[in-house]
């Protein structure tokens, strides 16, 4: 018996006890393709001895250090990295433990940076529907899963939601990409208008949507019009690229992609690639010089944050990632993926939607095609699939849909960067496996 609560209580899970590359061992010795890179997490896969390496001279050197008094050599050189990397306008870096952190401390930077300039009536965050910001209360409140926020409804934050730019769901039948970008981008400024413009804080999107609803990237100039948006108004743009940033999507921030850059984003999952805990900040100069000329201080701050250990991991896996090329990897490793799924899966009269950006993608299911119609969520299908897929030594990331019909069941995968060609074919292999397997368990 266990005595350990995780996500689900009295599961029985294998205990991992090894990795090797792109693979995780359990106590068994059965090996697992790490096809979804935990929750896309390990970019270089485990155990990578230039990362252990790193870590243990760090150990030897300084393990703690609290930034109350010191910084710390790993923390200002990853600091540095970061923003000669950043997307223009981010000069600075706050660095925390993960995700939820992350997105908290953007929230209260977003916030205290309204007061600082005398806007203290700018309180209102809007974020969309679909979405996942983590699991703490602010971040909790902005995200848009319904189901996670139920039992906590009443201790969250009022937050206001719009849709997701979502095509496969709702774009209308023949509108065209543009047209739908413009309706989708529109949605946020009448949002805006409806709460009154000097009384709106921030927006909050994932550049490329992850956990909720399976690797949507937006279409083509809808974050450049929420951009425009938002600087009409005031508003601050907050990207969250905890999942889908980091080199996952192929550039190393997703947002490079749709030519936009926010004013603060969040960063952590493939930051130190799961070798520690590591979430990252990025603020713009602007925001920075509104703490350092107003109080003077971020009024903020965690025991763990700028950790030495965690700073060296994300400096190694980040120094590893640029000397190695891997950004390329992901590209191209990406466009084989994508055309391998479509080959396995295309014709499946279950598979709604093939897509997703870099290695970074989803596979979405239905239970009818043409209507879209996602399967009944009590059948649990995303728990099904996961769990063919363990058994054939393949490690993907399911999401249920949902009754209401706004998303379907899905698999992301988010693979290692190092994968190969052979590496791609067997994950393929395995999943249009797991998802037949799972399909033929469902009740006819
Ligand atoms: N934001 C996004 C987009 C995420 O995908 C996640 C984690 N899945 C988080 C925030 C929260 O990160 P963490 O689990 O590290 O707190």
């Amino acid at each position: 018996m266990t005595r350990l609560l995780y996500r689900t209580a009295r599961a029985t899970l294998p205990v991992a006890v090894g990795g090797q590359g792109i693979e995780l061992i359990d106590s068994e010795g059965r090996r697992y393709i790490d096809a979804s890179g935990g929750a896309a997490v390990s970019c270089l896969g485990h155990q990578h001895p230039d990362v252990l390496a790193a870590l243990h001279a760090q150990l030897d050197r300084l393990a703690y250090a609290h930034t109350g008094f010191f910084t710390s050599e790993p923390a200002e050189q990853l600091a540095e990295r970061l923003v000669a990397d950043a997307p223009p306008g981010l000069e600075r870096v706050y660095l925390v433990s993960g995700g939820s952190e992350a997105v908290e401390a953007a929230l209260k930077m977003a916030r205290q940076y309204m007061v600082e300039t005398g806007q203290p009536q700018r309180r209102h965050v809007i974020a969309r529907r679909q979405s996942y910001h983590g699991n703490t209360l602010g971040a909790l409140a902005t995200g848009g899963n319904a189901g996670r926020r139920a039992a906590f409804q009443p201790l969250l934050i009022d937050t206001h939601h719009i849709d997701p730019c979502y095509a496969y769901r709702l774009r209308e039948p023949g509108e065209s990409d543009a047209a739908y970008a413009a309706r989708a981008a529109q949605a946020l400024e009448d949002r805006i208008l409806e709460i009154g413009p000097e009384r709106v804080m921030a927006f909050v999107a994932e550049t490329v949507v992850g956990a909720t609803a399976g690797a949507v990237p937006p279409l083509a100039d809808y974050l450049k019009r929420v951009r425009a948006i938002c600087d009409r108004y005031g508003v601050l743009l907050i990207l969250d690229e905890v999942m889908c940033g980091m080199g996952r999507c192929g550039t190393l921030h997703a947002c490079e992609q749709d030519g936009v850059s926010p004013d603060l984003m969040t960063i952590a999952k493939g930051l130190g690639g799961g070798y520690q805990p590591i979430g990252a900040v990025l603020l713009s100069g602007r925001i920075f010089d509104a703490f350092a000329d107003g109080s003077g201080a971020f009024m903020h701050g965690h025991t763990y944050m700028g950790h030495p250990m965690a700073a060296a991991a994300g400096l190694a896996v980040q120094d590893i990632v640029r000397r190695d090329g891997l950004l390329a990897n992901v590209t191209a490793m990406g466009e084989i993926l994508q055309r391998g799924l479509v080959e396995r899966l295309g014709d499946s009269r279950q598979v709604g939607d093939i897509r997703g950006r870099g290695l970074f993608r989803a596979v979405e299911l239905v239970a009818d095609r043409a209507t879209r119609a996602p399967f009944d969520p009590s059948l649990k299908l995303h728990a099904r699939i996961k769990h063919e897929a363990m058994a054939r030594g393949l490690m993907v990331y399911p999401s249920g849909g949902t009754a209401d019909g706004t998303r379907g069941d899905h698999v992301l995968l988010a693979p290692p960067f190092i994968v190969t060609p052979g590496d791609v074919g067997r994950i393929v292999d395995r999943l249009g496996d797991a998802i037949d397997a799972a399909l033929a368990t469902l009740p006819s």
